[in-house]
This record gives structure tokens, sequence and C-alpha cells, in this order.
């Protein structure tokens, strides 16, 4: 492992850095990586963000966005950059699992890698770690990591700001998952004073769904809700037809498996989608409900006590079948 002051000194030279994040980013993932790119562009390095795939229209307004690279659109170009940089930043993930083929390629690049995550149980394949799993968002990781690592809070501009701002207020649920500390309000206020405009933001990322996608979910609310009192859950599946026929794009599923999650007395709620070639889960939960156990243990896939994602390679139905069997094990944590 490499120490903070030796990062530092690699750092201290313009060098060619490549930023990851996730599959299927999100607003974290993108703001974390925009906003880290944001700053280290002013410092002179040669920096490409590659993203494992494509992402919500709804992120494609930050600053930096039009430089960005998606590794299934441009993976020769993609795979020689991975492999040419001197410093990998891994944001929001600590799994090469998580970024599909491109893992492989990272794991063999002989850059330094640099970890910067809040995800449970991390792989060991990097060579500088900043994880805490008590921050609300990679973005406030990156935040801590300029500011307090590297001691250049000054260098965080309007650019670097927005993106951050845009990291924290997505996976905090605009600021109130209980992680949302009083730090991680300072940090807010940081990014405001620095140029972050946080009502916009909030328009282009919460008001600005197409009227498709709020038809989709209408549909999803009125007649897709499995409400299950007994175990306190909800669940809304969705079929590849009825995303086809509500000509869905990607991100327009994001954030409806917390509508579930808002009726009074449920403490899980289950989003369940028939994908192309596997079926994807979403879980949230309330309070101490482990909902990444049931992820890990029965669908392939992880994440956060409180909102985990797994998948499963059975039909939708199956799926449904087996995520309800699953449920009686975890009765008394559901129903106290
Ligand atoms: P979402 O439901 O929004 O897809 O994901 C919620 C959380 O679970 C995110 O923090 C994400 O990183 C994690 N997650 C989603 N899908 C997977 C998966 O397949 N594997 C793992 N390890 N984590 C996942
Ligand atoms: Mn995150």
């Amino acid at each position: 492992m490499l120490d903070t002051a030796s990062l530092n000194k690699l750092l201290n030279q313009p060098c060619k850095i490549v930023i990851t994040t996730h599959h299927k980013p999100d607003g974290d993932a993108m703001g974390s990586s925009l906003g880290l790119y944001n700053y280290l562009v002013q410092q002179g390095h040669h920096t490409q963000v590659i993203a494992p795939s494509d992402y919500p229209e709804f992120l494609t307004w930050m600053p930096g966005n039009s430089e960005v690279m998606v590794y299934t659109e441009q993976k020769e170009k993609s795979a020689q950059l991975i492999a040419d940089a001197e410093v990998i930043f891994c944001l929001d993930f600590n799994n090469l699992s998580r970024i599909n083929e491109m893992g492989e390629l990272v794991r063999q690049s002989s850059a330094v890698k640099v970890m910067i995550d809040h995800h449970l149980e991390p792989e060991d394949f990097d060579d500088y770690r900043y994880w805490d799993i008590n921050a609300c968002a990679a973005a406030q990781l990156v935040y801590n990591f300029i500011a307090e690592e590297l001691q250049r809070p000054n260098l965080i501009n309007a650019d670097v700001a927005t993106c951050l701002y845009t990291g924290i207020m997505t996976d905090s649920a605009s600021f109130r998952l209980p992680k949302t500390t009083a730090a991680v309000h300072r940090i807010v206020a940081h990014l405001i004073e620095a140029g972050a405009v946080n009502w916009h933001i909030h328009e282009l990322v919460y008001s600005n769904s197409s009227e498709n996608r709020l038809r989709f979910l209408g549909h999803c609310l009125a007649n897709k809700l499995d409400v299950l009192p007994e175990y306190n859950t909800a669940i809304i599946s969705v079929t590849r037809e009825e995303m086809n026929r509500y000509d869905t794009i990607t991100g327009d599923t994001e954030g409806i498996v917390n509508y579930a999650l808002a009726i009074t007395g449920i403490r899980l709620a289950a989003f369940i989608v028939e994908q192309s070639d596997l079926v994807k889960l979403s879980l949230r939960s309330k309070g101490e409900f482990p909902a990444n156990e049931i992820c890990k243990k029965y669908f392939k896939g992880g994440g956060h006590r409180n909102a985990a994602g797994g998948q499963s390679e059975a039909t939708l139905e199956q799926t449904i079948e087996k995520f309800k069997q699953i449920l009686p094990e975890y009765k008394t944590l559901l129903i106290q």
C-alpha cells in the first residue's frame, strides 16, 4: 500500500490518469468521477473518465461530461488508456467485478490503483485506499480526499463543487438518509460557497423527466405494486414488454423502488425488472434491515444495508417467487 505522501508526490507532476466507476453509473458514480476529473485537470494531468456502461440522460449535464468515454462504445481506446495509465482512480465501487470486462484490464494495468469508496467488503486490488462505509457518498470522500488528504480545498472550484454536490445529493436521497451528518451539511455548505447552484442541480436531476418516464412510473404504481403486509414488504416488478411499451431508456427506472418504500410501515421494497439477458433487483430498506444480505446471499449482488442490488438468471416470475420465499426467513426483522 502506498502512503498519502507518496501518492501526493506522484500527483505533483502531470501524469496519465484514468478515472472509472461502477457499471450503470448513478449520480454518485458520475458526480464523484467528474468532481475528481475537474480537480485533476486543473493540475495539468491527462485525465480520462471511462464509464463501464452508459448512464441516465439526467446525469449528462455535469461539467466535463462531454469528455467521458463509455467503455462499451470505445473498447479499444479505453483498453489502451487503461494499459497506459500511471494512476487509475476507482470510485464508488470496491470490487473489480462491478466494472465488468474492464475489471481484468484494470487488474492487469501497471498503474497505481486508488480506491475511493464507501461500500462494504473491499476486494484487495488497490495500492491506495480512501474508504469509509460511514460516508454518505463517494463524492463526500472525494471532497475529503481533495480538501484533507491532498490539502487543496482552494482547488474546489464551481465545476468540482457542482459534480460533488450532485453525488452527495443523489446518494443521500436529497440529504435525508441516516448518513447525512452535520459534517456532510458542512461540506455541502462549502460546495455551495464554491459555486454549486443547489436549486438548479435539484431541478436538473429531479425535474427533468420525459413524459414517458412519468407515465411509466404511473403504470408501476397503479398496476404493478404488490404489497405484502404480513412481511411489511412491497414489490414492483416490470417485464421487458412493459419497458418497451413505455419506450423506457437508461435511468427511467431509477428511484421507482423508493415509492414502494414510502408506504407507511413498509420496511423492505424491491424493484424487479426483466432486462434483455437477466433479471435485475433493486432493494431498499428502512432502519436495521439488511437489504444487502439478501442480495449477497441469494442474488449475486451486494451494496449497502439500506440500498442494495443483485441479479438473477431465472425468469422474472421465478425471481419474484424466489424473493417472496426468502421473506419468512426475515419475518422477525420485518415485523418488529
Ligand atoms: P441500485 O438498486 O440503485 O442498482 O443499487 C443500489 C446499491 O447497491 C448501490 O450502492 C450499488 O452499488 C449496489 N449494487 C447494485 N447492484 C449490485 C450488484 O450487482 N453487486 C453489488 N455488489 N452491488 C450492487
Ligand atoms: Mn455511492
